[in-house]
C-alpha cells in the first residue's frame, strides 16, 4: 500500500506540472482529487489495510493528499500569471513608436468645378439658388414653355414618380421657382448648381449628373450682356486665350437661343481629334429669356428682359482635365480621384 501511494504521488507531481492551460489542471486536480479520484480511492479502501498499518497509511495518504493539492494550487498561480503575461504582450501600447498618419480625403473633381463656377459667377455678382431634385411637372416643362405635346420633351426622356412628379431633368425650374420668389422685384441674379436625371447610360450621359443654370432679369439687358458675362466665364474657367462662339440654336423657354462653343482647349483651334477637327467645342446652351416665360414669373415682359444659359458640370469637367469617359467621376476609384489632389 505504501509503494502505491509513493507512486501515486510521483505520477501526480509529474502530470501536474505538464498541464498546459488550466482548463486541463482541473481535470487533472479531478482525476487524482476528486470524489472518484485515485487518492480517494485509496483513502476510502483503508478497511482492507490490516488494522496495525491503518494510522500509518491513513497518515500518509491524508498528508499527501494536503501536498497535492498545495501543488495544484501553485500550478494554478503560476498558469494564471502566464495568462496574464500574454495579455499584457499583446495589448501592450509602445508610445515611442511613429503615430499613424490619418488619412486626409479630397474634394471630388465635379466638386472642384462646381467650386469654381461658384466662385467665377459669385463674384460676378450672383446669387446661389437652390430647388428641389423630384420636381413637378409643371416647373420643369409647363412654366419653362414646354406643354404636354411639345417635342422637346421627348429629348429629356424623365424618370416619373407619378404622373405629376418627377426627377427634374434640368436646373431651369429654379429660374421659374427663383423669379417667383422675388416677381416683380429687380435684379435677378442668380446662378444654380446641382444634380439632374434623364434615362441616359454611356461613357458621355449618366442618368444622373449635374448642371450649372445662370439667369439675369432686368431692365435693359441685351444679348450683350450674356456674351460679355459667358466670355468672361470661358476665360475664368479654361484660360485667357479662350474665344467663344455663339451658334443660333432653339430651346423653348429662350428667344432668341444659341449654342457657345469655346475654342477647343486640346488645339487651340486648330483642330483635332477632340474638337472633331473643327477647332470648336459645345459647352452650353443659352440665350434671352423668352417673353412667356418671364410673365409665368411674374414679370412684364414689355417693362423687363434678361438672359438665361445652362451647361452640363461634367462636360466641363471632362474638358477641362481631359477625362474621356464621364463614367469615372461615379465609380469610386481611387486611382482615378487621386490624380486631382
Ligand atoms: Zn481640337
Amino acid at each position: 500500500m505504501l509503494y502505491k501511494l509513493k507512486e501515486l504521488e510521483n505520477d501526480a507531481r509529474s502530470t501536474i506540472e505538464g498541464a498546459k492551460d488550466l482548463e486541463e489542471l482541473k481535470s487533472i486536480k479531478v482525476q487524482y482529487l476528486g470524489k472518484k479520484g485515485e487518492l480517494t480511492g485509496i483513502l476510502r479502501s483503508l478497511g482492507s489495510v490490516p488494522a496495525e498499518e491503518r494510522p500509518v497509511i491513513g497518515q500518509k495518504a491524508n498528508a499527501l493528499r494536503q501536498e497535492l493539492e498545495r501543488a495544484v494550487e501553485l500550478k494554478e498561480k503560476s498558469l494564471k500569471d502566464l495568462q496574464r503575461q500574454d495579455i499584457w504582450e499583446e495589448e501592450r501600447i509602445d508610445v515611442t513608436l511613429p503615430g499613424r498618419p490619418a488619412a486626409i480625403g479630397q474634394r471630388h473633381p465635379l466638386t472642384m468645378i462646381i467650386d469654381e463656377i461658384k466662385d467665377i459667377f459669385t463674384g460676378l455678382g450672383f446669387q446661389l439658388a437652390y430647388g428641389p431634385d423630384i420636381e413637378t411637372d409643371y416647373y420643369n416643362f409647363e412654366a419653362l414653355n414646354i406643354p404636354a405635346d411639345h417635342p422637346a420633351r421627348d429629348m429629356q426622356d424623365s424618370f416619373y414618380i407619378t404622373e405629376q412628379y418627377l426627377l427634374r431633368t434640368h436646373t431651369s425650374p429654379v429660374q421659374i421657382r427663383s423669379m417667383e420668389k422675388q416677381a416683380p422685384k429687380l435684379p435677378v441674379r442668380i446662378i444654380c448648381l446641382g444634380k439632374v436625371y434623364r434615362r441616359d447610360d454611356d461613357a458621355t450621359h449618366s442618368p444622373m449628373f449635374h448642371q450649372c443654370e445662370g439667369l439675369v432679369v432686368d431692365r435693359d439687358i441685351t444679348f450683350a450682356d450674356l456674351k460679355g458675362t459667358l466670355d468672361l466665364f470661358a476665360r475664368e474657367m479654361f484660360g485667357p486665350d479662350q474665344r467663344v462662339r455663339f451658334r443660333p440654336s432653339f430651346f423653348p423657354f429662350t428667344e432668341p437661343s444659341a449654342e457657345v462653343d469655346i475654342s477647343c482647349i486640346m488645339c487651340g483651334g486648330k483642330g483635332c481629334r477632340t474638337c472633331s477637327y473643327t477647332g470648336w467645342l459645345e459647352i452650353l446652351g443659352s440665350g434671352m429669356v423668352h417673353p412667356r416665360v418671364l410673365e409665368i414669373a411674374g414679370y412684364n415682359p414689355g417693362e423687363v428682359t434678361g438672359f438665361a444659359f445652362g451647361m452640363g458640370i461634367e462636360r466641363i469637367a471632362m474638358l477641362k482635365y481631359g477625362i474621356g469617359d464621364l463614367r469615372l467621376f461615379f465609380s469610386n476609384d481611387l486611382r482615378f480621384l487621386k490624380q486631382f489632389s
